[in-house]
């Protein structure tokens, strides 16, 4: 067997399809394999929108990753042509001592982000869609936004496409093998061998790396769309931002802009919401009951009323989640040619770029100058 591939990359989703852009970048002779045709709408990069923010009330330690994500993002729009990334500004609603806000606020003065803190009155006059009782306050944060997930998914697969990059949709990778230097993988068509391997699967990766038993938990989520009471207008860009609104009964809810304009419809979704939600990607129910359309309407009918207009679409992804919601990217413990990159656990979008880097980084020396001690296999204790 021939070894014509420095580094293959398993699974072109978003992470590895931007770690296939940023490793041909660099000159490495890329092997990407995928079990579908990237982008599709059964791992968890679709919904044609993803929040993008900088006050990360996850953990301020992102904050850098964010701001180089930023950078990329407007890089990768430059290189590929297309409109990835808006800024809508963002709302993180909550109670003053929520994770949401309290952690944004910490996250915003850690890192000397620009931010507002706005009182209910406040939230109302400047975003009239809301109706937060007396007790609500609001993280303002003008430079959160939309990125759109599939033509993101397609840039970088057009660019790791003109930089020499190989990439076979279709092809599903069946086992994989490694030495000391070298990792192997077999497909239906064929086997390929490379320096080294990127297993970047998302809700697959549990199965793929079954030997190492990892805490992911696979999460059904469902991604809604209504038509406004009244029009689209006051939910496009420009007028209505992002949110997350940590709510006192625990639910979650945010939603995104009405990004395609009059007919699109203004996403609506809740956090770890649903019912049954725990699965695997072959056993997840794909299709959204008339009650979890009315669970969704049960939170928009007394916090943004103007919303509760027909449902005019709903699709389910999936989350893959660690126990401490945090990513995993990190060599393989016992098969050092291999990189595990699963960055999701429900936030992961916003940061396909800077991943890519980091990847290539690993795959080029061994290391990366990012922060990313957070995402570390041992700390899993696996
Ligand atoms: C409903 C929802 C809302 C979200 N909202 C946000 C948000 O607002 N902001 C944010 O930043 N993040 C958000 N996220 C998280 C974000 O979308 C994920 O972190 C990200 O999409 C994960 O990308 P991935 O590459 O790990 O997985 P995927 O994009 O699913 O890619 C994995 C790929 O591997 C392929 N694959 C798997 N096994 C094999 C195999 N054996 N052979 C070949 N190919 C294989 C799959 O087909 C797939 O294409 C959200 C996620 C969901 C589901």
């Amino acid at each position: 067997m021939s070894r014509a591939f420095d580094v293959i990359v398993l699974g072109l989703g978003g992470m590895g399809s931007a770690a296939a852009a940023h490793l041909a970048a660099r000159g490495q002779r890329v092997l990407g394999l995928e079990q579908f045709t990237a982008p599709h709408d059964q791992g968890s990069s679709h919904g044609r929108s993803r929040v993008i923010r900088q006050a990360y009330f996850e953990d301020p330690a992102y904050v850098p990753l964010l701001l180089r994500a930023y950078e990329l993002w407007r890089e990768l729009e430059r290189d590929s042509g297309r409109e990835l990334l808006t800024i809508t500004g963002g709302l993180m609603l909550g109670a003053p001592d929520s994770a949401v806000v309290s952690g944004s606020h910490r996250s915003a003065k850690q890192h000397g982000l620009a931010h507002e803190l706005l009182d209910a009155c406040e939230i109302k006059r400047r975003f009239p869609q809301f109706h937060p009782d007396a007790d609500t306050v609001a993280l303002y944060e003008k430079n959160a936004g939309v990125v759109r997930p599939e033509e993101s998914v397609r840039a970088h697969l057009d660019l790791a496409t003109r930089r020499g990059a190989t990439l076979r949709m279709e092809e599903r990778v069946e086992s994989w093998s490694a030495s000391a230097d070298s990792a192997r993988v077999k497909t239906a068509r064929g086997e390929y061998e490379a320096g080294q391997l990127v297993i970047s699967a998302g809700p697959w990766a549990g199965e793929i790396l079954r030997e190492l038993n990892l805490p992911f938990q696979v999460e059904r989520q469902v991604q809604l769309w209504f038509e406004p009471n009244g029009g689209v207008e006051n939910f496009l860009p420009g007028k209505f931002p992002v949110w997350i609104w940590e709510t006192t009964d625990g639910a979650h809810p945010y939603g995104l802009p009405a990004l395609d304009g009059p007919g699109g419809g203004v996403k609506f979704a809740i956090h770890h919401g649903g019912k049954d939600r725990f699965c695997t990607a072959a056993t997840v129910e794909r299709n959204v009951s008339d009650e979890e359309i009315a669970l969704a309407r049960a939170q928009i009918a007394s916090r943004l009323p103007a919303l509760d207009g027909p449902c005019l679409r709903a699709v389910t992804c999936l989350y893959t989640t660690l126990p401490d919601e945090h990513f995993l990217i990190d060599r393989h413990p016992s098969h050092p040619p291999v990189l595990i990159v699963s960055p999701c656990s429900g936030h992961g979008f916003k940061f396909c770029p800077v991943v890519g880097e980091i990847v290539a980084d690993f795959v080029e020396h061994g290391k990366t100058r990012r922060p990313v001690s957070l995402f570390r296999l041992d700390r899993l204790k696996v």
